[in-house]
């Protein structure tokens, strides 16, 4: 027994002793035990505070979709030029912290209920509960509102996915029929995808992918993600060339990228 302990804790010993080996040799990974915790006494605010090797100058500020506030620093910056850097976007940050708690809320919160509010390209429509009649027996949008049939609540999840995913495959399918025209850039084809935060992606065979979740963004947000994964057909990269083809066609992309970084966590159900 004793000599089972003891070589079992001498693997453990061994196995430990090699994760760190490898920890220390992949900087990214190694970067992410970099890390504080701050809280800024002063604004009674508490944020993490992640250090690059990489990011030479500038810090930059986020907030995650459950409400933390992530700073990235270069590695020699001092914590006060951290703090008051804080300081200076406390109202911001303040606004984005609450406003990600309540939609995370909402989004949790989701019941299938007369009165939910569902986003389809942008815009907000109403839910209604409906008995199930000939010819409706599932889900339907009609004349601006979403239609469940009352025994399918418990499905409702489902059903919304579904219904979103065939959304997705019309109107993104369309979208990228028309900027395929327009820049001369043809792809293999087009998926739907059931990523969370992974909006579109181009494979090295030039198929594209985009994720359901899109259909509750904005008509303009869509387009540029078109238009961002129709110009990684040609150029696998985000050079100045990349941004060239996107920048001619989406003249306001940058609108759109900080949309998606702004909002992108709330498009789900
Ligand atoms: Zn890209």
């Amino acid at each position: 027994m004793i000599t089972e302990l003891v070589s079992w804790g001498e693997s453990l010993f061994y196995l430990l002793a090699r994760l760190l080996i490898i920890l220390y040799f992949v900087p990214t990974i190694n970067s992410i035990f970099d890390l504080q915790i701050i809280g800024c006494k002063e604004m009674e605010l508490n944020y993490v505070v992640v250090r690059s090797k990489k990011r030479k100058k500038t810090i930059s500020l986020q907030v995650r979709a459950n409400g933390t506030a992530v700073i990235s620093a270069p590695h020699g910056i001092p914590i006060p030029e951290i703090d008051k850097f804080v300081r200076e976007k406390e109202r911001w940050l303040r606004r984005k912290i609450r406003e990600n708690g309540e939609r995370q809320k909402e989004i949790k919160a989701k019941k299938y209920v007369t009165g939910e509010t569902f986003f389809f390209l942008g815009e907000p429509y109403t839910l209604n509960i409906e008995a199930a009649a000939p010819g409706f027996d599932k889900l339907a949008f009609i004349c601006g509102q979403f239609i469940l049939a009352s025994d399918k609540v418990s499905q409702g999840r489902e059903l919304f996915i579904d219904w979103y995913r065939k959304s997705a495959q019309r109107y993104i399918g369309e979208r990228v029929d028309h900027f395929s025209h327009v820049l001369k850039l043809i792809p293999r084809g087009i998926k739907i995808s059931n990523a969370r935060c992974r909006w579109g992606s181009c494979s090295q065979d030039n198929h594209l992918y985009f994720s359901w979740r899109l259909m509750m963004a904005p008509r303009s947000v869509i387009d540029y993600l078109v238009v961002h994964e129709l110009a990684h057909t040609q150029e696998k990269n985000h050079r100045e060339r990349f941004w060239d083809i996107v920048g001619n066609t989406i003249t306001d992309y940058k609108k759109q990228r900080v949309w998606l970084k702004d909002n992108g966590h709330t498009l789900d159900i």
